[in-house]
């Protein structure tokens, strides 16, 4: 069937990317973007980063106006898609338009989680998902002097890096035992653990928040913990993870499960239908296993794959993951995933690098620096999907230094 038409939902990272590797890879016809937000897409890494602490909206936006329309492509902001009619191929909007697609794209991200405290919607209590979050939080920042954070994940981290750097007192509340615990190895949470004790911000595990309410002692919000501690501040940031937007998806009958599932080329179970990015649950090309990632390398590669197929180089989705964060001068990079990792090996390198490898049975399947930029980049040369795998003696006999490993490969490779 000729593809004349393609509708993406959702102008984020993903949906962006989709609409733009169409156009790098040939496609011809028509492509309609349509996002609730309003304005140009923009990338949501810095809103936690350099964008808290300075508004500079057009250095966040991914492309700038002239570029949609020299690409003709057409962007629907402040839009929302309410419904997926398949049987007709088209979608209706907000603004009660019926656009009809040849394919779609389902690239709707993931919103905050909202956990079941008691009072948790209450007035001052804010999550940061968006950029427009960004800006209320940013002005809220400004008045205030405590700040509670929920939550030691990424995004909880860089904000209370951020806080701590304009000299806010911070607390951050986390449930589990360590910080980042779904993401990182216990010895990269205890690194981190290091860097935002030793800049003064309270960090307190293993306690659930069970009750947030107007009625701190001093300050206009208390965070009350299962053990009945409690904590006052100015307003608190609800950083407890996200969940996919696949409501959409599952209304018009496609199957979900934690995310839009999609194949490995990234087709939901319907063939004119395809979904990306934070949405989308695939399966991991390594271990076979449906995964959902929140990434912005995952929203890329995968808008990539699916613009590839749609213009007739249809290829299985096998790219490496990898991510970043940004707390105070920390630049945390992790390539690969720990799936099924049970032993680590921890480097310190010159100055302030860190560097952990996690091995599952003896074979590298995840390293996490700290300041390390050269040997993220080597791992994720090492462990992308067709080099020889590396094994705890191959490292061990180098040091656990990456380059020196790819170095005598390359050695052995041509001798
Ligand atoms: P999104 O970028 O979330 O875009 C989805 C869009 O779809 C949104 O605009 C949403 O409003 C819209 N939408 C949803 N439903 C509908 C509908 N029915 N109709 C119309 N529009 C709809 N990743 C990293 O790799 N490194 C980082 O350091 C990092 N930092 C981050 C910091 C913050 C504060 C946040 C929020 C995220 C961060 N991420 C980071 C994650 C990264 O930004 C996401 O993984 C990425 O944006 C996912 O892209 P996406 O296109 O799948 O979804």
């Amino acid at each position: 069937m000729a593809l004349d038409k393609i509708v993406i939902v959702g102008t984020g990272q993903g949906g962006f990317q989709a609409a733009a590797s169409l156009r790098q890879e040939g496609y011809e016809g028509e492509i309609t973007m349509i996002g609730d937000e309003a304005g140009l897409p923009y990338q949501r890494p810095p809103l936690s980063k350099a964008y808290m602490k300075e508004a500079n909206i057009e250095r966040i936006q991914l492309r700038p106006e002239n570029f949609y329309t020299q690409n003709r492509i057409n962007l629907v902001d402040a839009t929302r898609v309410e419904q997926i009619d398949r049987a007709e191929r088209a979608v209706v909007t907000s603004a009660g338009d019926r656009i009809a697609y040849d394919h779609l794209i389902l690239a709707t991200g993931a919103r905050n989680a909202v956990t079941p405290i008691k009072g948790i919607h209450e007035e001052r209590v804010f999550g940061l998902r968006s950029m427009m979050d960004a800006d209320h939080l940013r002005s809220t920042l400004e008045d205030a002097k405590h700040v509670i954070i929920i939550g030691g994940g990424f995004i909880g981290l860089e904000f209370a890096a951020v806080a701590r750097e304009m000299g806010r007192e911070v607390v951050v509340l986390e449930a589990a035992s360590r910080l980042m615990e779904r993401a990182v190895s216990p010895e990269m949470s205890s690194h981190f653990e290091r860097i935002h004790c030793d800049r003064g911000t309270m960090l307190k595990f293993g306690q659930p928040v069970v009750e947030v309410s107007d009625e701190g002692a001093y300050r206009p919000c208390r965070a009350r913990l299962a053990n009945g501690d409690s904590f006052d501040g100015d307003f608190i940031l609800l950083a407890a993870g996200v969940r996919p937007n696949q409501e959409l998806a599952a209304a018009t009958g496609l199957s979900t499960a934690n995310g839009i599932i999609v194949n490995q080329l990234l087709l939901t179970s319907d063939a004119n239908i395809s979904a990306l990015g934070d949405c989308a649950a695939f399966p991991d090309p390594r271990t076979g296993e449906l995964i959902r990632l929140e990434s912005v390398q995952a929203a890329s590669d995968h808008a990539r794959t699916i613009a590839r197929r749609l213009t007739g180089k249809p290829a299985a989705y096998t790219a490496l993951p990898w991510f970043w964060s940004d707390q105070f001068d920390a630049k945390l990079q992790i390539a690969g995933l720990p799936s099924g990792a049970d032993k680590s090996f921890v480097r310190k390198g010159n100055g302030d690098e860190y560097c952990v490898y996690r091995f599952a049975e003896n074979k590298l399947v995840c390293v996490e620096t700290v300041n390390s930029a050269r040997e993220h980049m080597t791992a994720r040369k090492l462990l992308a999907t067709g080099s020889e795998p590396v094994f705890w003696d191959d490292l061990k006999q180098v040091g656990f230094e990456l380059a020196a490993l790819m170095k005598r490969q390359k050695e052995m490779a041509s001798t």
